[in-house]
């Protein structure tokens, strides 16, 4: 493809200096931002900002689920374990009390 001299998308005498990496916009000096090393037109930026906005969202919501997850399963976990010391503790008073002599 060759190199072609295009105006800006929002500027039609200015000069595009590159190229929206979003919205695919020719974009000149003025109208790009330079972001994190590639540019960005206003609209690019917006939808960038919008779609960076989402993806926190969506990580502040599973954030969310494993906290109630830990919150609900936490408690069950201390029960399980009392449960476990509570029989195996019966299990060892019950061995040490056991008499061999009973069995004859
Ligand atoms: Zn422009």
């Amino acid at each position: 493809m060759a190199i072609q001299r295009r105006m800006c998308a929002n500027h039609d005498n200015r000069m595009a200096i590159g190229v929206c990496v979003i919205t695919k916009a020719p974009i000149c000096a003025e109208c790009s931002t330079r972001y994190e090393g590639v540019n960005y037109s206003k609209e690019g930026l917006a939808i960038l900002k919008k779609r960076r906005a989402k993806a926190s969202k969506a990580g502040m919501s599973s954030k969310a689920v494993g906290y109630m997850l830990a919150v609900v399963v936490s408690p069950l976990l201390v029960y399980a374990h009392f449960l476990f010391f509570e029989h195996t503790t019966s299990f060892f008073i019950d061995l040490q009390q056991f008499e061999f002599a009973n069995w004859f």
